[in-house]
């Protein structure tokens, strides 16, 4: 059989948690950033000292969160989460940094998205666990500065381009996330079919694997909606994949709403491209940041548009792929 419905005991929410790798060698794939990893954690320790700062770069859903509790739970050491929106201030940051226990594991999400004041905190806090607290304004104004204990800032950003070089600079190492293939994608698949004690074939597997466009997060999420799916219909096999996947919008090629409303837009509003961001969004309908951080980095992976100085251009596989005869002054 191939989907076999258990009792459901897993909430949603506590979904994603429950089939989140805890350590390096359950984490599926990424096989140099991990090596890389080890050896920056066995040094430390071998130092007694703080592992170096790490930034964590890709698209979401690829294992930047994972990555960093995993960095916490290998070194040992207590994990502090936030994120970039939650930092609009450098008072917000300067509370969090001198609230850090020694060898606290900092993880800033969505570094890029911090305010440019407490970026700037965080060079010297970054550098030399240190920071300067500025007092009073205008003329009258003092810094004080404050030593922090040591911790290990592990940044995660979707767009490592936004990041100012001194902040890039000071991080000890920086990976960046890429795709999984598919069989990466089939084995975080049969792992959480494993912890969902749910039964899966292998023409299933790798039929989930294939439209997961490249992430963990989303093969957990489409395991889960054929799981739904096969109990609530009682369907089996890779035939009950097919037609859940087909009810969730998600396409041969794994592309999903927003990939083909980008891939439709560049084709049928502006004759497959050259197209700007800013125009692309806008026609869209959504923000040029997720257009450019969640959308194109897969759509360029598969070869379905190419980023041109002029603007976005659909390829002739994104023509084909959408089913639109291609006008032959368009062809490139
Ligand atoms: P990001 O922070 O990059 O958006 P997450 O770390 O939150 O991504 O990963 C999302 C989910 O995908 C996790 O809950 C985890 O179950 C799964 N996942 C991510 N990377 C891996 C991996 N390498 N191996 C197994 N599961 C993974």
């Amino acid at each position: 059989s191939v989907v076999v419905p258990v009792p459901e005991s897993t909430a949603e929410l506590a979904f994603e948690g429950a089939l989140r790798p805890r350590s390096l060698s359950e984490f599926v794939g990424q096989t140099k950033v991990r090596a890389q990893l080890e050896l920056l954690l066995q040094a430390a320790a071998l130092q007694s000292r703080t592992p170096d700062h790490i930034l964590l770069a890709g698209p979401p859903g690829l294992g930047k969160t994972t990555l960093a509790m995993i960095v916490a739970h290998e070194s040992d050491r207590p994990l502090r989460m936030s994120s970039g929106p939650a930092i609009q201030h450098a008072g917000d940051l300067a509370a969090l940094l001198s609230s850090l226990v020694p060898g606290e594991v900092l993880f800033i999400d969505e570094i890029h998205r911090m305010a440019r004041s407490a970026e700037e905190m965080l060079y010297l806090a970054m550098e030399d666990f240190r920071i300067d607290i500025m007092v009073g304004k205008g003329a009258g104004a003092t810094s004080i500065p404050l030593d922090l204990a040591p911790f290990t800032l592990v940044g995660a950003t979707t767009r490592s381009g936004l990041l100012p070089n001194p902040l890039r600079d000071r991080f000890g190492f920086t990976a960046h996330l890429e795709f999984y293939s598919d069989d990466e994608l089939a084995h975080v698949i049969s792992r959480a079919s494993r912890l969902l004690e749910l039964e899966i074939d292998s023409e299933s597997l790798g039929e989930i694997a294939g439209r997961s466009r490249g992430t963990p997060r989303i093969a957990n999420r489409l395991l889960r909606r054929v799981r739904d799916f096969s109990l609530v219909n009682g369907r089996e096999g890779l035939e009950a994949v097919q037609a859940a996947l087909k009810l969730y919008d998600v396409d041969d090629l794994g592309l999903d709403r927003l990939d083909r409303a980008v891939l439709s837009t560049i084709i049928q509003q502006f004759g497959g491209g050259p197209v700007g961001l800013g125009t692309l969004a806008a026609s869209v309908g959504e923000e040029a940041e997720t257009i450019e951080s969640v959308a194109e980095p897969f759509l360029v992976r598969m070869g379905l548009i190419s980023r041109t100085p002029r603007g976005r251009v659909a390829t002739r596989k994104a023509w084909e792929h959408l089913g639109i005869a291609q006008r032959e002054s368009a062809l490139f």
